[in-house]
């Protein structure tokens, strides 16, 4: 009998729901995956035997030595934080020694303590390597709600727009609490991050990162209000920037969609190069 470590985030899929999470993945023959946390195996042993290798990251010393026993064919397991830097050269290896394109997919039930981090990772990985198709990860189903909502609504926020800078994000299969071992206050959604370039594309996306974050620090407040302070240090007026990018001040940060955000961007970095009129 296991016992699940908190401090780890974990919850046991029970076998039936890890069958189904194995089978969203639409797993082919010739994929090479890459799963965040395999546990006791869950989803990791109904898989191997339907992809062409299979690379897995657990922190857990215990549970990645158990999985290691097992001696799985096509099946490597790295032990360790799959935040830590470390990882990049793990996935370089593994990739190198894999398909020629590269290509490779990620599946995930993830720890609910660092799922933003690591929803972060997957956009880093992608910017990384281009190869990376799709991620079909479990989140606790306000975090899914966030990742797929659209503008003015209570949940569109940061996570949404970087989400989308990278990805369109679909969602897969809702579980109860119950699908758990131990059982988690809140329900799950399993959603796939299908990793693509935007649409139009956004010229300037660690610009459109920062003014995003800062902008959703006090989503009720007018843009103007809000990006001011920043602007003022980028020796930049907010009323200037604004109205190059044809926004209207006056707009609550919550009702812009990532192109406007992108305009946004793309205007303060065309002011920041002219010469300064403070
Ligand atoms: N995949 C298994 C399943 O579905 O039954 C376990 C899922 S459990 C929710 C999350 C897993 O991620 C645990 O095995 C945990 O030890 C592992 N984990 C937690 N933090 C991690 C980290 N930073 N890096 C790698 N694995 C981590």
């Amino acid at each position: 009998m296991i016992r699940a470590r908190k401090r780890f985030g974990q919850h046991f899929l029970e076998p039936v729901w890890a069958a189904r999470v194995a089978e969203a993945c639409q797993p082919q023959p010739d994929d090479q995956m890459v799963e965040i946390g395999p546990g006791t195996g869950a989803i990791t042993l109904p898989l191997v035997p339907r992809v062409g290798r299979l690379l897995a990251f657990e922190v857990d010393r215990d549970l990645a030595a158990r999985l290691v026993a097992r001696q799985v064919p096509g099946l490597t397991v790295h032990t360790g934080d799959v935040l830590e830097d470390d990882v990049d050269a793990v996935l370089d290896g593994w990739l190198a020694a894999g398909r020629a394109d590269r290509a490779f997919r990620v599946v995930g039930n993830l720890p609910y303590n660092i799922s933003s981090p690591i929803l972060y990772m997957l956009a880093r990985w992608w910017r990384r390597w281009p190869g990376l198709v799709d991620a079909t990860v479990m989140l606790q189903a306000d975090v899914a709600d966030r990742l797929v909502a659209k503008p003015s609504t209570g949940e569109y926020g940061v996570l949404t727009l970087l989400a989308s800078m990278s990805a369109e994000v679909t969602r897969v299969l809702d579980l109860p609490p119950g699908a758990f071992r131990p059982q988690p206050k809140v329900r799950s959604t399993l959603v796939r991050l299908r990793f693509r370039a935007p649409e139009p594309p956004v010229p300037h996306p660690e610009v459109v990162d920062r003014l995003v974050r800062v902008a959703f620090t006090q989503r009720r407040k007018t843009l103007a209000n809000t990006l001011k302070a920043v602007a003022g240090a980028d020796g930049l007026e907010i009323g200037a920037v604004l109205s190059a990018a044809g926004l209207d001040g006056r707009r609550r940060p919550e009702t812009l969609h990532l192109v406007e955000y992108s305009a946004l961007a793309d205007a303060w970095v065309a002011a920041r190069r002219a010469p300064s009129v403070l």
